[in-house]
């Protein structure tokens, strides 16, 4: 997906300065923004209270919308540096195309999985026909300095590990849960897995004492450590924590992210990750020139262009606010 906000601000975000090494509940609530005609997006990451968790840089959460009579997310053409882009669908179908030539459609509980490393482009659409409801996730996971140059792929892993316990199915999404380990491949120590709970569930996962976790609600009503999470909003959990304990008083889905904090400085602008401002601006006339970022066919209408770059003068700033 692309971060369609026409006054895209450069975000600065990295550093251990301002992660909690102790366990915390801060609820971050979401950033409203209209994606195309007919979806509405909720923004959890980057947020005005906290920029990243891990890797994690950027969450948003969107649905479930009744796209029965529209053309539901139609996002054209557009460049991704510096990241890998994770898809995830509760409800609904997503057809991928990118610069490499991959075409593929990505149904529920299967992982979208796109390394931009130094440059990709792709189109994200509902297939027609499709299914009625479209709700899901797009995640962004920012690429360390050493490898966020490596050759762009693509990988779909249709097949992902369970972790089970009464009442609760865990889907590990990348990295490692409970031992259970993703296929997708990762740069920096993280976890991401989505939590299906019936209702009544009382359980508790295991977590790494030195990662730092956020709880994404997507459908239900559930309490993590104690805390009602609604959906479309998340609980930041800070680190230090060996377990986490959850409890459904309904039907719920839930999305873990997790992560070693992430100590690289970096700016974040539109769909770039860079070190620089001048990362940024070379990735920014790449685009527009139409250089470096490939080729995307089959995709019926024009590719997006690069909002605006603003003239901003970059000082370092800590992962919070
Ligand atoms: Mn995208």
């Amino acid at each position: 997906m692309s971060n369609l906000d026409r006054q895209a601000a450069l975000t600065l975000c990295g550093g251990r300065a301002g992660v909690p090494g102790e366990p915390v509940h801060e609820l971050l609530a979401p950033k409203h923004v209209r994606l195309g005609e007919s979806i509405h997006v909720r923004r959890l990451l980057p947020n005005l209270g906290r920029r990243m968790v891990g890797a994690w840089a950027f969450v948003d959460h969107y649905g479930p919308d009744d796209i029965a009579d529209e053309p539901g997310m139609q996002v054209a053409p557009h460049p991704h540096m510096g990241l890998q882009t994770v898809s995830w669908l509760h409800d609904g179908e997503v057809l991928h195309r990118d610069s490499l030539g991959s075409l593929r459609t990505i149904r529920p509980r299967e992982l979208g999985l796109m390394t931009s490393g130094r440059a990709i482009s792709h189109s994200e659409e509902s297939p027609r026909p499709h299914p009625r409801l479209l709700h899901g996730a797009q995640l962004w996971v920012a690429l360390p300095d050493a490898h966020r140059h490596v050759d762009p792929h693509f990988e779909h892993h249709p097949d992902l590990p369970l972790v089970t316990a009464p009442g609760l199915t865990a889907t590990v999404i990348l990295g490692e849960l409970d031992g259970a380990r993703s296929p997708g491949t990762t740069y920096s120590p993280l976890v991401g897995a989505d939590l299906t709970l019936a209702r009544g569930t009382r359980t508790s996962l295991p977590l790494d004492p030195d990662f730092e976790y956020a709880v994404l609600s997507m459908s239900g009503e559930v309490h993590v450590d104690g805390v009602p999470v609604l959906p479309g909003s998340m609980l930041y959990l800070g680190c230090g924590r060996t377990e986490l304990p959850l409890r459904a008083e309904s039907d719920a889905g839930l999305m873990l992210l997790g992560g070693e904090p992430f100590e690289e400085r970096i700016v974040m602008w539109w769909n770039f990750i860079g070190r620089s401002q001048a990362d940024i601006e070379e990735a920014r006339n790449d685009w527009t020139e139409g250089t470096r970022f490939g080729e995307v066919h089959g995709y019926a209408g024009d590719r997006l262009p690069a909002p605006a770059l603003p003239p901003v003068a970059l000082k370092p700033r800590g992962r919070v606010r």
